[in-house]
């Protein structure tokens, strides 16, 4: 499917929302920052507003309190437990309030772009934006379950040097309603909607609750390792992963969710306390010289500091071990001695850790090639024998370049001249 008539990047033409981009704090690229056009017009997109916003919109709208409070819950259960984004769907809901919902609300998805999927069974979407940004979302089926891959940003200002992500010259940080989008989306395109209707019964939300069961879904656990650096935009990430969490609606658990980061150790310990998710941790190197070549945040915040900040995980626990990922590239960091010194820190910090040993997944242009199995083999083994589980994760949807640190949107890059452009545009906008 191709995206029809998707503004590219043209903020001044529609109407704008403000501020909930901020700056992000990273070293060169230049980052989109201020203003996302509605997708719906001027109409309000109810998407990743908490329940209390979904209330004061509908307030700001003119609904007295009673009435507010009434129709948000309605309405945060049709969107988030039934995946219903037409009002008139919405048959608890007065008919004739529901045209004036239509004129003043959106309950928006995330445009699709490419739709493809891997001879694996991987599925990967490239996703836009209201503003023409694109980014993608990647789903992995298993036998005992299926993960969601869901992107935080719109690329990445961090630049690991091997990863695909980080090459991307335009990066801004994606809403809550564009994070929660996401699992929508994936919920809509695997069918996994309660079937059923609500008809009969004004307020009574379990009318049908014996039709459909939560069993045997095939979107199980949602991982934040798509796109971008979760704790560089912490805010949204929350927002999005708290009504992903709700009890009343999408309800997964925390310990089906798992945030991904490179190291942004000031926000370690808020991710653990705030949001209560499980923790990966991208280590990929033992020492300063070779971490601070390929994962160059550890210019700041080193492998000390980080693995210290591991140990104060709120949460962490023998039974909710913390994961490193490490990437497996040749002659650069897969030594013995290195897979040794990995044990040894681990056992410093007396970290409940696992290690996850990811492949490097090639991409065109990467300066990395894959150690060979026969050295990812003998670096788990040393791992294993010190009593630390250290699985080699499979590559999924390579061919359909779905995984890991592939991602990439195919979208045209602006040059520096049309940036100033934006730039001056949207100044201009802003009056
Ligand atoms: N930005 C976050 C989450 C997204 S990346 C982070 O870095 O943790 C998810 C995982 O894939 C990270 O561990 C990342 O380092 C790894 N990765 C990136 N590029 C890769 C590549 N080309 N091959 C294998 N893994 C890669
Ligand atoms: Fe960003 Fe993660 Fe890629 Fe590093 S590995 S560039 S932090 S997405």
């Amino acid at each position: 499917m191709r995206v029809a008539d998707t503004p590219q990047l043209r903020f001044p033409a529609f109407p704008i929302i403000c501020a909930r981009i901020m700056q992000i704090p990273g070293h060169i690229d230049p980052v989109i920052t201020g203003t996302v056009p509605l997708r719906g017009g001027n109409r309000v997109d109810l998407v990743g507003l908490t329940r209390d916003g979904i209330r004061a919109a509908l307030e700001g709208a003119g609904l007295d309190a009673k009435a507010a409070k009434l129709r948000g819950k309605q309405i945060w259960h049709w969107i988030y437990h039934r995946g219903v984004t037409d009002f008139d769907a919405m048959t608890d809901i007065a008919k004739t309030m529901r045209p004036w919902l239509t004129e003043r609300f959106i309950v928006g998805r995330p445009t699709i772009v490419t739709a493809q999927v891997s001879n694996d069974g991987t599925r990967k979407w490239l996703l836009a934006a209201a503003d023409g940004q694109e980014y993608e979302m990647v789903f992995i089926p298993d036998a005992d379950r299926g993960t969601l891959c869901v992107s935080s940003q719109v690329g990445c200002t961090l630049n690991c040097r091997f990863c695909h992500t980080g090459t991307m010259r335009l990066v801004r940080n994606l809403a809550a309603g564009e994070i929660v989008g996401q699992v929508l989306l994936a919920r809509d395109a695997l069918g996994e909607w309660p079937k059923g209707t609500m008809a009969g019964g004004a307020d009574d939300e379990d009318d049908d609750a014996g039709h459909y069961t939560a069993d045997g879904r095939m979107l199980t656990n949602i991982v934040m390792m798509g796109m971008g650096e979760p704790l560089y935009n912490f805010d949204e990430v929350k927002s999005a992963l708290k009504i992903v969490m709700d009890g009343d609606g999408l309800a997964l658990s925390k310990r089906r969710i798992t945030l991904s980061t490179s190291g942004v150790v000031p926000m370690m310990a808020r991710a653990g306390e705030e949001i209560g998710v499980n923790l990966a941790v991208s280590l990929h190197a033992v020492s300063k010289e070779v971490r601070d070549e390929i994962v160059p945040l550890n210019r700041k915040y080193g492998i000390e500091e980080l693995l210290a900040a591991c140990a104060a995980y709120p949460g962490a626990n023998n039974a909710r071990r913390i994961t490193f990922e490490y990437v497996m590239l040749k002659d650069k960091n897969d030594s013995d001695r290195d897979a040794r010194e990995l044990v040894r820190l681990i056992k410093q910090y007396r970290l409940p850790a696992k290690v996850n040993l990811i492949p490097f997944n090639p991409w065109p242009g990467a300066l990395y090639e894959c150690s060979s199995p026969e050295r990812v083999r003998a670096f788990s083994n040393i791992i294993f024998e010190s009593g630390i589980s250290a699985p080699i994760r499979t590559p999924r949807g390579r061919d359909i370049m779905a995984a890991c640190g592939q991602l990439k949107s195919a979208a045209t890059k602006p040059s520096r001249a049309e940036l100033d452009r934006i730039a001056e545009e949207k100044q201009a906008a802003l009056g």
